[in-house]
């Protein structure tokens, strides 16, 4: 196996993330509730696409990039910081975004402006037509002497994931010195990436660690996420093979994919008023809602020391109505 830091990496955000147990949930639920908390990696509002880019964004600039195209909704995270991290390696981030009923400037769109982005939005619902747009335009810029590096959705291709990978390793250690034992990881799942590597990397560090992952949307995320784990594993030089009950996609998604649910707002308010932290209506409170609802039913059963991988959004608070 390769040492992962023997993949080239950029360092974008301010590590370790903070993990710490969340004290006032964890007495009301009556299980311990540990956070890992990549909302505060210190890039933008924070947020899981930043340990992706660390990967993908040293494999652009290996290659001699200038360009880097990603996509995502209109309120993609994930691409505002893209265009961030390109930006500050001194790549030029073009995000062609998908429209649909998006009008007003809010939320990551003002971020995506302060950031430097070139934003292009397409009245679309379908990403291979958003791809071949891109190349269009990539074909043109290369023609004028640019280099291009092209990041899909959500950053999640293997080499991303490798991020996720790199998470488990640093709050393994983190636990460690809290002299804990981690029962059980859980995050949102939106494209997959985060899933995949947070499955390989409880491999590789807390073997025997089961991943669930909270489907925010309704791809086929228990055939996606453990193929990208796998294929994150050829990357690292290592074997992934699953095993009975390492993983679950447990789905959350409600009305759609960026529609808030509003079963979901008190879940949102609590966390908020008991530990001070705030979810996004589209990612992480829907994960974290689907976590309670999960416990409550008795999904964890004698599992301690539950981790909740808060991977950020937060810009979407200022974008959309809580439902
Ligand atoms: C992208 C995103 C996710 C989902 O991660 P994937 O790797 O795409 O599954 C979760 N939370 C937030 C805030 C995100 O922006």
């Amino acid at each position: 196996m390769k040492n992962i830091h023997d993949l080239p990496r950029v360092v974008l955000g301010v590590y370790p993330t903070p993990f710490y147990k969340l004290e006032n949930i964890s007495k009301k639920y009556g299980k311990n509730i540990w956070i890992k908390r990549d909302d505060l990696c210190g890039v933008a509002l924070g947020g899981n696409k930043v340990r992706k880019l660390e990967f993908l964004l040293a494999d652009a600039k290996e290659q001699g990039c200038d360009v880097v195209f990603t996509t995502g909704g209109a309120q993609s995270n994930h691409a505002m910081l893209t265009a961030a991290c390109a930006s500050r390696l001194g790549m030029k981030p073009i995000l062609i975004l998908k429209k649909r009923g998006v009008t007003e400037h809010k939320g990551n769109l003002v971020l995506d402006d302060i950031y430097g982005a070139d934003v292009r939005m397409m009245d679309t619902d379908s990403y291979d037509d958003i791809y071949a747009e891109m190349h269009r335009v990539g074909a043109e810029l290369e023609a004028q002497g640019h280099k291009c590096y092209y990041i899909p959705c959500g950053g999640s291709n293997p080499l991303g994931a490798v991020g996720y990978v790199n998470c488990v390793r640093e709050f393994t250690v983190q636990a460690l010195a809290a002299g804990i034992k981690v029962g059980h990881i859980v995050s949102a799942t939106g494209s997959g990436g985060t899933t995949a590597g947070l499955l390989l990397g409880a491999k590789l560090f807390q073997p025997g660690v089961k991943v669930t992952g909270i489907a925010v949307d309704t791809d086929p995320f228990s055939e996606i996420v453990p193929q990208l784990a796998k294929e994150s594993a050829e990357i690292l030089d290592c074997s992934f093979e699953r095993e009975k009950d390492d993983f679950e996609m447990v789905s959350h998604v409600g009305a759609g994919y960026a529609v808030p649910n509003a079963e979901d707002t008190p879940y949102i308010e609590e966390l908020a008023r008991m530990e001070g932290i705030l979810l996004d209506p589209v990612y992480t409170g829907k994960a974290w809602s689907g976590m309670l609802k999960q416990l409550q039913s008795g999904y964890f059963g004698e599992e301690d020391n539950l981790v909740f991988v808060h991977t950020g959004g937060a810009a979407a608070l200022f974008a959309m109505n809580l439902g």
